[in-house]
C-alpha cells in the first residue's frame, strides 16, 4: 500500500496492489495435506480420491482420475471424484495400447497425451460414444513414472468442454504427479512387504500370519457361516530332508502344495502353516471334512518322484469345527493342530476330529512331558525291584526292575502313564539307558555285597529296538559294571516283536549272543500266537497278570495258561506268571508246572535297601503239586 499526499500533506489516495495467491496457496496446501495422507495409514484409493477431490473442488471445471497399470498392462482406476462410475468401469481393465483413449495411450507411450476434442480424436475411436454420453469432450493424460522409469499409472483430467488444458491445470497436474509417484511407490513397497510377510515364497501359498488375519476377518463378519479347519501334517517328512537333502525336501513341498491346491474346491483356501504343515479352510457339514480328508490322504499316498527315487507319503489331518470347537481363530487353529498330533499318535495316515477331552489330554501330556524331562535331567527317577521266585521251591529266581517317579509338584506318577509320555516325546531313549545302567550297577553292588539276587530284568520300550546300537550299548554297560551277562534279562512286550519284526529279531539275537536273557513280557495281551513264539530269540515268557483274575474260576483262562506253559517249556523257555496275589493262585500255577512267580503275594516292588531287608526275612516255602 502506498499513500498519495496532496500539497498540504494530507493523504489524498492510497494505492493498493493486490496479488492473487489462491493458486499457490492451493498448491501448497494440496501438497501438505496429500503428504500427510500418504504418510498416514490411509489406503491408496483414499489418498488418490483425496487428491482428485481437492483438485475438482477448486472451482475448475475438471474431473480428475488416477489409474494404475497392473502386471498384465491393464488400467485400474484408483482415484476419482465425480467421474461417472459407468465410465470408470469401462476404463477399468482396459488393456493399454495406441488407441484406447488418452489414458491408455499415455500409459502405453509414456508420454503426455492431449485430446482437445474427443469427438474427432482417433485415439478415442472405441471409447468415444461412452465418453460423449457421459458429457466428456476433452482429456489430458499424463503418465506417472516411478524412479526406475517404469510407467506405473496415469493422471488424467477430463473436461466437459472442448479445450486445451490451461496453465493452471498444468500446475495442478505437475504438483499432483509428484504426489502420485510418492503414493504409488509407498504403496508398492507396502504391498511387497505384505506379500513377503503373508506369503510363503516356496509355494506361493499364504502363510500362517495371513491365516490368522484371515480367520479374524472371517469371524468379524456379521454373516459368518460354519466352517472347518483341516490341519495337515506330513508324516515323517524329516526323513526326506535327512535322506535326500533340504533342496529335494523343498521341491517336494512345493509339488505337494500344487497338488493340494488343485485338489481342493474353489471355495476352499489352503495355507502353508508350517514347514511340513498345511491348513485348509472349508465350509459345510462335518461329513464334508471327512470326505475331503479322505481325498487328500488318497492323493498324497500316490508315489512321487524325488530325483530317481519314487516315494510315497502319508499325512495326518486334524479337524476343528467352528463354532463347536472354539469362537476365536487362534483357538480353532490350535485345536485343529492338537487333533492332527492325535492323528499322528495313532500312527499317521488318518484324520481326527478335535474334542475338548482330547485337548485336556494333550495339555496334561505336555505338562507331564516337561516335568519328566526335568526329572530325567535331575536324576529323580528311581528303580524299585520286585522279587521273582521259583514256583515250587519258593527260592529266589531274580528281580524285575521297575521305574518310579515321585515328582515334587505332580506327586507320584505311575509308569503306565509316564512311560507312554516318554515314548511319545522321545524321552524313552534316555529312560531306557538310565534304567539299564542303574540296574546293572545295582546288580554289581549286590554281587559285591553277597546279596542273593540271581538276575535283574530291565524293561525296554519297543523304540529301543529300532536303535541298531542297542546291543553295543548293553555290551558297554556290562563291561562298565563288570556283571556277568547271564545276570541281566531284557524284557520286551510282544507288540515290539510284531511292530518291527526283522529289526527287533536282529537286535534280540545280538543280545542273546552277548549272553543276556530275553523275556517276552505281557504275553497274551497282544496278537502274537503261540506258534510265533518258536521263531523268537527269547528264553523267558511272562504270562500277563490279567490272566490271574480268572485263573481260579474260568476254565478257558486255565486252558490258555496251561497251553502257554506247555508250549513255552517245550521251546526251552522259562515261564513266569505275573501278578500272583494269593496262595490259591500259586497252587494252581504249581499244579500247571509254571516255573516262576512274581506278584504281591511275595512282595511289592521294593527299593534296594528294602529288598535287602525283605530278603533277610524271607524263608522260601516249598509246596507240592496237588
Ligand atoms: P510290567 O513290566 O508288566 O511290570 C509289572 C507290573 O505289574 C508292575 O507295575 C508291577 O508293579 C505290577 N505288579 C506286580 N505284581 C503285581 C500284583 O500282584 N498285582 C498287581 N495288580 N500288579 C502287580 P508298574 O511298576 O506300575 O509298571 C507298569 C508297567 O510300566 C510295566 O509293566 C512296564 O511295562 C512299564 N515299566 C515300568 N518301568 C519301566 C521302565 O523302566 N522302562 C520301560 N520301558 N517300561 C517300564
Ligand atoms: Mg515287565
Ligand atoms: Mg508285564
Amino acid at each position: 500500500m502506498n499513500p498519495v499526499f496532496e500539497d498540504h500533506g494530507d493523504i489524498e489516495n492510497i494505492v493498493v496492489v493486490l496479488t492473487d495467491i489462491t493458486e499457490n496457496h492451493f498448491l501448497e496446501t494440496l501438497q501438505r495435506d496429500a503428504l500427510e495422507a500418504i504418510s498416514s495409514d490411509l489406503s491408496l484409493r483414499e489418498i488418490m480420491d483425496f487428491i482428485c477431490r481437492r483438485i475438482e473442488n477448486n472451482g475448475l471445471d475438471v474431473m480428475p482420475a488416477i489409474f494404475t497399470v497392473d502386471n498384465s498392462s491393464k488400467l485400474k482406476c484408483v482415484g476419482r471424484a465425480s467421474l461417472p462410475l459407468s465410465l470408470v468401469e469401462l476404463f477399468d481393465s482396459l488393456e493399454i495400447g495406441p488407441d484406447v483413449g488418452s489414458s491408455g495411450v499415455a500409459a502405453y507411450t509414456g508420454k503426455s497425451i492431449t485430446s482437445p476434442d474427443i469427438e474427432i480424436d482417433p485415439k478415442w475411436l472405441t471409447l468415444r460414444s461412452a465418453a460423449m454420453r457421459n458429457g466428456i469432450r476433452a482429456a489430458w493424460a499424463t503418465p506417472i513414472v516411478l524412479r526406475g522409469g517404469r510407467v506405473a499409472g496415469v493422471f488424467t483430467l477430463y473436461f466437459r468442454t472442448k479445450r486445451q488444458p490451461q496453465s493452471w491445470c498444468q500446475k495442478a497436474v505437475s504438483a499432483s504427479l509428484h504426489l502420485c509417484t510418492l503414493a504409488l511407490e509407498r504403496y508398492e513397497a507396502k504391498e511387497h512387504i505384505a506379500k513377503l510377510s503373508h506369503f510363503d515364497t516356496l509355494t506361493g501359498l499364504p502363510n500362517r500370519m495371513w491365516l490368522r488375519q484371515h480367520l479374524d476377518k472371517m469371524l468379524r463378519r456379521p454373516t459368518r457361516g460354519n466352517f472347518m479347519l483341516l490341519s495337515l501334517g506330513l508324516d515323517n517328512f524329516k526323513n526326506i530332508n535327512d535322506v535326500f537333502g533340504h533342496a529335494a525336501g523343498d521341491d517336494l513341498i512345493s509339488y505337494i502344495a500344487t497338488q493340494l491346491r488343485d485338489a481342493i474346491g474353489i471355495d476352499d483356501t489352503i495355507v502353508r502353516s508350517g514347514g511340513d504343515q498345511f491348513t485348509i479352510i472349508t465350509s459345510g457339514i462335518q461329513q464334508h471334512a471327512s470326505s475331503l480328508s479322505d481325498m487328500v490322504l488318497r492323493l498324497l499316498s500316490q508315489p512321487m518322484q524325488v530325483g530317481d527315487v519314487s516315494v510315497t507319503f502319508s499325512a495326518s489331518i486334524g479337524i476343528s469345527v467352528y463354532p463347536e470347537n472354539g469362537e476365536a481363530g487362534e483357538t480353532l487353529l490350535k485345536h485343529a493342530e492338537t487333533a492332527m498330533f492325535q492323528a499322528k499318535a495313532h500312527g499317521g495316515a488318518n484324520y481326527c476330529f478335535f474334542s475338548p477331552k482330547m485337548n485336556q489330554q494333550a495339555t496334561d501330556r505336555l505338562i507331564l512331558a516337561a516335568a519328566l524331562r526335568d526329572a530325567i535331567a535331575h536324576d529323580r527317577l528311581r528303580l524299585v525291584y520286585q522279587p521273582q521266585v521259583h514256583a515250587r521251591t519258593g527260592k529266589m529266581y531274580g528281580v524285575e526292575a521297575l521305574s518310579r517317579w515321585n515328582d515334587p509338584t505332580l506327586g507320584f506318577i505311575s509308569p503306565a502313564r509316564f512311560i507312554a509320555v516318554a515314548e511319545e516325546t522321545g524321552q524313552i531313549e534316555a529312560i531306557g539307558k538310565w534304567s539299564m545302567r542303574a540296574a546293572c550297577r545295582q546288580m554289581a553292588e549286590w554281587i559285591r555285597d553277597g546279596i542273593d539276587v540271581p538276575t535283574v530284568s530291565v524293561n525296554l520300550s519297543p523304540l529301543h529296538f529300532r536303535d541298531e546300537k542297542l546291543p553295543e550299548f548293553v555290551a558297554e554297560v556290562l563291561e562298565e559294571t563288570g556283571i556277568p551277562p547271564a545276570r541281566l534279562m531284557v524284557e520286551i512286550t510282544e507288540s515290539t516283536m510284531i511292530d518291527n519284526y526283522d529289526r527287533t529279531i536282529k537286535a534280540a539275537q545280538a543280545l542273546r549272543e552277548l549272553g543276556v536273557g530275553m523275556s517276552m513280557d505281557d504275553f497274551g495281551t497282544g496278537f502274537s500266537s503261540l506258534s510265533n513264539l518258536a521263531g523268537l530269540p527269547v528264553n523267558e515268557v511272562k504270562i500277563d497278570r490279567s490272566f490271574m483274575n480268572g485263573l481260579e474260576t474260568v476254565d478257558k483262562v486255565r486252558s490258555v495258561v496251561t497251553a502257554v506253559i506247555r508250549i513255552g517249556q517245550s521251546l526251552g523257555m522259562t515261564v513266569v506268571a505275573e501278578g500272583v496275589e494269593h496262595e490259591e493262585q500259586r497252587q494252581i500255577l504249581v499244579n500247571m508246572d509254571c516255573d516262576v512267580l512274581q506278584g504281591y503275594m511275595f512282595s511289592k516292588p521294593l527299593a534296594s535297601d528294602d529288598l535287602i531287608t525283605w530278603l533277610a526275612g524271607y524263608t522260601p516255602k516249598e509246596i507240592a503239586p496237588a
